[in-house]
Parts: C-alpha cells; structure tokens; sequence
C-alpha cells in the first residue's frame, strides 16, 4: 500500500518488518465532548487498521487519552471540579462515543497519568544530552540544539513563530523552545521530579508513550493536520534527539472538517458534537453510525472535507441502497452460478481487484466505496434483467468482503431508525390519528407541531398517517 508521507512529502510504499502494523494515533484532550471534526481521524485511521488487518497485518494500534493538559485544567476550575474528575468523566464521554461510533478498541489505549515516571526519564535524558534545559522549575527543549527541527512541517523560522504563539519568556533561550516539564501552579496536578514538583507537556506525554509502548520508530504515527505544528514537529524533535533514529516511517495527517464550507468554531454558531449526531441505543442522535462512517471516508482523506446535513442524508441514502441489495440477494440460497451468468461474475472478479487498487493508491476510500457502489447499480441491473439468483447472491457476498476493509455493511440487517424512538412515534402518531377521529382537532395539532419541533414531520394520506424525520434541517447542538 501507497501512502503520502507528510515529512517527505511523497507516496510511499509502507514497509514493514514482519507482519506486524504499529501504528500510534493522537487521541484526544479530554476537556469536553469530541465533537465532528475530532471523529474524523478516529474513523479514516480505523478504517486504514481494518483494511491492513484485512490485508494479513496484525494491527498494534495505540492510541492514547490526554488526561493532562492546560485545557482540563482550566475547564476544571470554571467548572469548580478537580482536573481528574473533569478528566476522567469526559475520558469515559469519549469512550462511549468511539462505541457509538462504532469504531474497533485500540490495541492500547494510555492515559498520560500513567507515564509520568516515563516522560521524567525521558526529559532527564534530553537534558544529559544538551537537548534541555531547566530554568526555576520548568524545563524546556533547546530548538537550536536540533538543526532539523521543522523538517516535518517544512515551517520556516517566521512560520514556527506563527504556528507556536510564541510567547515572550525572556528565562527560554530560544522563543520557540517549548516545555517538556511544566513547574506546578496552585491547583494543578503535580508530581515530584528532580526540578521540583511539576506536570509534563503534552508534546512529551505523546512521544513518552509512543516510544515506551511501541518503541523507537513505529510503522505510522497519525493525527489530524492541525497537529503536524508544533505538536508532531515536537514529538520528532524529542525523540529522534534521543535516539538519533526516525520516529515513524510513514507519517499521515488527515484533512480538515468544514461545516457548510466554514470553519467550525463555537462562536460561528456551527459547532456540533458526536453525541447527538450518531444515533445512540437510548434514541438520541440522528444518522446511523454506518451512514456516518460512510460520510467521514466518502471523501479522500487528506482533502477537507465538507459536513452538511444534506452530505449525511447522502450517505444515509447510499448506505440503505447497499442494504437493500444485501437484502434481496442474502434470501437465496449460495449455490454455482450457471454458465450464462459468467459475465457477471467476470464482472465481480474485477470489481474486487479495482477495490484493492483503490486502497492502495494512498487509501482512496471514496474511489473504493465507488467500486462498492458500481457492484450494487450492476447488481439490481443484473436483478431487473433476470439474472441468475445464485450469482447476485455472490455479488452480495463481494459487498459483504470488500465491505469490512473499511468497516462498513457487516450488520444483518440494517434499520436507520433505533427501536423504542420508532415505536414511540408509531404510537404518537396513532394516538393523534384516535384524537382527529374524535374530533379533538386542537390536540392532535399540538401532537403534530411539538413532534415538528423536534425534527419529525406527519404526513395524513389516504392510508394513514406516517411519519419521517426531517433531516435538511441544522445538526442541532445536543447541550442547546
Ligand atoms: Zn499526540
């Protein structure tokens, strides 16, 4: 497989020694919910781990949890909890949202709290070397001692500047120097090193994990393009300072979400959160979480990508299309295709090797969901010109195989709507079809407009009245 390397800036070939995939992905600081453009590394760069288990590798796939960073701290205090609470609640958010999401366990997922003992060796070591420096308790990297630094990010000096927020600290030798060990503030997390009682950094929270859990230089190190500078800028400079050897092979940094073709900000009122989003067991949400997986890889997954509800409503229409087939095709038995059918199955046997040149061409999943989808538009052709039940069976099957490279259509069945919310509203709906016989045309009309209210349209026809969930509207925001 193909793939572009951010620190080189070209496809390569990913190598690896023995069949063993280790692969490190940024996880995230847990101050609050993970919202939509968080979900985004967590779906592409699980899908890259089914595809290369589906490809033979054994995936040793880390990624960890922040649960020590400036952000917990200071959502902490104006929320006048503790940071290990605070963290700890959104750790768990964050966990039931990767389900919801239906994305597979990490191999490993760290906490930072727990390679505090790691990271201090590691910054005693940077020091031994000349890489540190400690000034009143707080020790920081020396920029200048790595002539590499900004290879990654291909950053010139007034670019670092910009990207880093320099601040003036006229104790650090270099503006750009950064710290690796934070002295303790009253009210912060702390623990006791050899330059006092203090917290690490984030840049070397990650590559302390990264190099005690997966070694000096793993296959792929991955993250969103947010995080190249300076975070991974840092994570290298460390660690091949240390090592003198490269972190990782292959470096990969997916695009960028937009929301309606604006950046997403809180203050830009666009702001939405997983939860709510992804349909839940409990009712909530609004897309299946396959329609949302299948949105997140229907774009290439370096390029920005672009969030509408009418993008969602897309990938829910694609998504039921594939069903649909599954369905129909799955009713007959497998059996050998007769002769006439040949064509077809030609057909078929291309299709599966178009799909995995796809993925291997820098993991283009929209080229592959495509290949999937051209399947299936044969597949009813196939149906509607009467062809052999036997052979569109083995296209579902092809669908079905191709599929769980990229974690999509494995369910036996599949229903856009969850359970209890689809029954509740039969019921609603019935029971303002009993108030509209008996004439109690004011109630019913509330039932009706506190339902549109909330999303759901009535539709009185000859045969009743049904229901649907009205999806053009915003993505609404789950905590108001
Ligand atoms: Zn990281």
């Amino acid at each position: 497989m193909r793939l572009y390397n951010t620190l080189t800036r070209k496809l390569e070939e990913l190598s690896v020694h023995g069949n063993t995939v280790r692969m490190y992905v940024c996880g995230p600081t847990v101050y609050d919910f993970i919202h939509i453009g968080n979900a985004r590394p967590l779906i592409v760069f699980d899908a890259l781990r089914r595809c290369l288990e589906e490809q033979g590798y054994t995936v040793h796939y880390v990624q960890n949890i922040t649960d020590v960073d400036d952000k917990i701290i200071r959502r902490a205090q104006q929320e006048g909890t503790s940071p290990e609470v605070l963290a700890e609640r959104f750790a768990r958010e964050y966990l039931e949202d990767l389900r919801a999401l239906d994305v597979k366990e990490p191999t490993f997922s760290p906490r930072a709290r727990g390679y505090v003992n790691q990271m201090i060796e590691v910054i005693e070591d940077l020091i031994a070397k000349g890489y540190a420096y400690v000034v009143d308790g707080d020790v920081y990297f020396s920029v200048g001692s790595f002539p590499d630094y900004g290879k990654l990010s291909g950053r010139v000096r007034e670019e670092q500047e910009a990207g880093a927020r320099v601040e003036v600290d006229e104790r650090k030798r270099d503006p750009l120097d950064f710290a690796l060990w934070k002295a303790a503030k009253p009210g912060e997390p702390k623990w006791p090193s050899p330059w006092g009682k203090g917290r690490p950094g984030w840049h070397t929270e990650c590559v302390t994990m990264v190099l005690t859990l997966l070694g000096e230089t793993v296959d792929i190190h991955a993250g969103g393009s947010d995080l190249i500078f300076p975070h991974h800028e840092n994570e290298l400079a460390q660690a091949e300072a240390l090592t003198g050897k490269p972190l990782a092979r292959i470096w990969l940094h997916n695009g960028m979400l937009t929301v309606e073709g604006e950046k997403m900000a809180k203050s830009l009122g666009n702001f939405a959160y997983v939860r709510g989003l992804v349909k839940r067991a409990d009712g909530t949400g609004i897309y299946s979480p396959e329609a949302v997986r299948y949105f997140y890889l229907s774009r290439h997954w370096r390029k920005p990508l672009d969030f509408s509800a009418d993008a969602l409503r897309e990938a829910e229409e694609a998504v039921e299309r594939v069903y649909n087939l599954l369905s129909q095709a799955e009713r007959f038995p497998e059996r050998v295709p007769p002769p006439s059918a040949e064509p077809f199955l030609s057909f078929l046997r291309e299709q599966r090797g178009r799909f995995q040149e796809e993925l291997s061409a820098d993991f283009n999943t929209p080229g592959a969901l495509g290949v999937i989808q051209g399947i299936v538009g044969e597949g009813y052709r196939f149906q509607a010109q009467g062809g052999d039940p036997a052979a569109l069976r083995l296209a579902a099957r092809a669908v079905r195989e191709l599929g769980r490279a990229l974690g999509l259509f494995q369910k036996a069945s599949y229903s856009p709507t969850v359970g209890l919310a689809e029954e509740l509203l039969g019921l609603l709906t019935e029971l303002r079809g009993e108030l509209r016989k008996e004439r109690q045309f004011p109630l019913a009309d509330r039932i009706r407009d506190r339902l549109g209210e909330l999303g759901i349209e009535l539709r009185d026809g000859p045969q009743g009245t049904t229901w649907s969930v009205r999806r053009s509207g915003d993505v609404p925001d789950p905590r108001g």
